[in-house]
């Protein structure tokens, strides 16, 4: 058979493609854990779930991580820590919300104490809902992510942002 490019199966791609496709299967998340949905969170990554499987490693560290995972109740006081982290992680990076409490202030909505939805203080890629979400309603928000990721919405939504 005649070698073609058609013939050899070769597929045509953007290099920021072929990253998304790669990054997505291992986003290193920072655990920015507030209030009580952490502990769903870390159940997430417990034996029973393992969220290691998605090649989903939490880390300590804001230079080392693709993902925030924001859990619980946003203060007011918090606030300017929670996007000195966000600012010390490397692009590309992604925010998800976890729970009433980080997606628009909760329980403590009218508390003069609370953000009211952290995405005041960093953009958000997935919000997930309930109070708290369980650890498979996290996953599924993460698998959302990941789906996200694999077709350029992120990156395109965070360039929305930057106009
Ligand atoms: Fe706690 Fe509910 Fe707020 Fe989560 S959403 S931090 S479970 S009060």
């Amino acid at each position: 058979m005649e070698h073609t490019l058609q013939n050899d199966g070769f597929l045509v791609t953007s290099a920021e493609a072929l990253f998304d496709a790669v990054r997505k299967d291992s986003l290193w998340y920072l655990t920015f854990g507030l209030a009580c949905c952490a502990v769903e969170m870390m159940e997430a990554a417990s034996a029973r779930y393992d969220l290691d499987r998605f090649g989903m490693i939490p880390r300590g560290s804001p230079r080392q991580s693709d993902l925030m995972i924001i859990s619980g109740t946003l203060t007011n006081k918090m606030a300017r820590a929670l996007r000195k982290v966000y600012d010390q992680m490397p692009d590309p990076k992604y925010v998800v919300s976890m729970g009433s409490c980080a997606n628009g202030g909760g329980y403590y909505h009218y508390s003069y104490s609370v953000v009211r939805g952290c995405d005041r203080i960093v953009p958000v890629d997935v919000y997930i809902p309930g109070c708290p979400p369980t650890a498979e309603a996290l996953i599924y928000g993460l698998m959302q992510l990941q789906r996200k990721i694999a077709t350029g919405v992120p990156a395109a939504r965070r360039m929305e942002l930057a106009r």
